[in-house]
């Protein structure tokens, strides 16, 4: 795909999860790895609903702003999950509001925020992992997301929201999807006592599907 037509997606993408309310205000960021090692980043303060695709931001493969505005200051939670998932083409960051409400729930695991509820969840999103809160800005959330070792392709943020990598944009915007209506579907059954996928459920999916659950490999299923 060309630089026009890949500016262009970022846009179309952005300006859908905002106008569905999956980000507020100027929340949210989106970036994209290009052919030459560089990536196209969406900018500082600006609202995914609202992106002109000429000022996206183009950064070189060292990371040095090359055309457009200044990219977010959100960008270690990127790079830090770049580095360290080598097949990540893509990364979306949303504060969407269910993803953010189950990482301050008493009973989450943070090596599987969410449990294992829909076929979709895992085979999109796969399992989350929870990293700590950090405030806006602290590096040291880069340092936590890169001692994930690139396990997991969806992290969630405590207190704050989900970073999820993808092959595709595409396939970046449809797992946080799955990751934001898989936390809806956890409050709505909370305290219900609900049937969640079997292991062997899930066992079956991994197979089929050829699926790689960090905790489901550790346990050796
Ligand atoms: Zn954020």
């Amino acid at each position: 795909m060309t630089h026009v037509r890949l500016r262009e997606e970022i846009c179309r993408f952005g300006r859908s999860l905002f106008e569905r309310g999956l980000t507020p205000g100027s929340s949210g960021n989106i970036s994209l790895r290009l052919d030459d090692g560089g990536w196209l980043v969406t900018p500082t303060n600006a609202s995914l609903g609202f992106l002109d695709p000429a000022r996206i931001a183009r950064l070189d493969a060292q990371g040095k702003l090359v055309s457009g505005d200044a990219p977010t200051k959100e960008i270690p939670l990127h790079t830090a999950l770049y580095e360290t998932r080598a097949g990540a083409r893509a990364i979306v960051h949303l504060h969407s509001t269910h993803a953010v409400a189950i990482t301050m729930l008493p009973e989450i695991d943070p090596k599987a925020v969410l449990p294992p509820m829909t076929p979709y969840y895992l085979m999109r999103a796969g399992q989350t992992a929870l990293v700590p809160y950090f405030r806006p800005g602290d590096p040291a959330v880069a340092d936590a997301i890169k001692g994930l070792a690139g396990r997991y392709s969806s992290v969630l943020l405590a207190n704050h929201g989900p970073v999820v990598a993808g092959v595709t944009l595409e396939a970046a915007v449809f797992a946080t999807e799955e990751l934001e209506e898989t936390a809806k579907l956890y409050l709505l059954l909370r305290g219900l006592n609900p049937r969640y996928l079997s292991p062997e459920q899930v066992s079956d999916l991994v197979r089929v599907f050829g699926l790689t659950l960090p905790r489901h490999d550790e346990h050796g299923h």
